[in-house]
């Protein structure tokens, strides 16, 4: 069992890295702007507006909607 704050955490460096090995692990949705991206995308929210989620159909049931970057 992991704390959701660490797996939160573990993301959250994948974004800071861009880390393209964890594409398809998660996306992200940016709360700011309501779109979400791939970790490797190059735009550069703040965590405190980043919320994380398993599937592309998780953001976009949250109402987001895909970056026009990253093309998650
Ligand atoms: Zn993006």
């Amino acid at each position: 069992m992991h704390a959701p704050d660490t797996d939160d955490e573990a993301r959250w460096q994948a974004v800071e890295t861009r880390d393209r090995n964890a594409d398809g692990a998660f996306y992200y949705g940016v709360k700011t702007s309501g779109i979400f991206c791939k970790p490797s995308c190059p735009s550069r929210p703040k965590r405190i507006n980043v919320c994380f989620y398993a599937t592309r159909e998780a953001a976009e049931a949250a109402g987001f909607r895909a970056c026009k970057r990253c093309k998650p």
